[in-house]
């Protein structure tokens, strides 16, 4: 049974809505984004080219349509 909140919000990044927790944005710290973005952020802190955040963001959509 699913427990958790289904609020949708809008993501100022990528213009998205999106359900569940959301993630900070790292450039100013307080602006809600979609766990995507977030994801994305992460990567780019970490030096990881755009080809390989794509890369990356498909294996966890895998993963995650994987959990049924
Ligand atoms: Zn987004």
């Amino acid at each position: 049974m699913k427990t958790e909140t289904s609020s949708t919000a809008t993501c100022p990044l990528c213009g998205q809505s999106y359900t569940g927790r959301p993630a900070v944005s790292r450039t100013d710290n307080k602006t809600f984004i979609c766990p995507e973005c977030g994801t994305r952020q992460a990567l780019e802190s970490l030096g990881i080219s755009i080809a390989e955040q794509n890369e990356i963001l498909e294996t966890i959509h895998r993963s995650q349509l994987d959990n049924h």
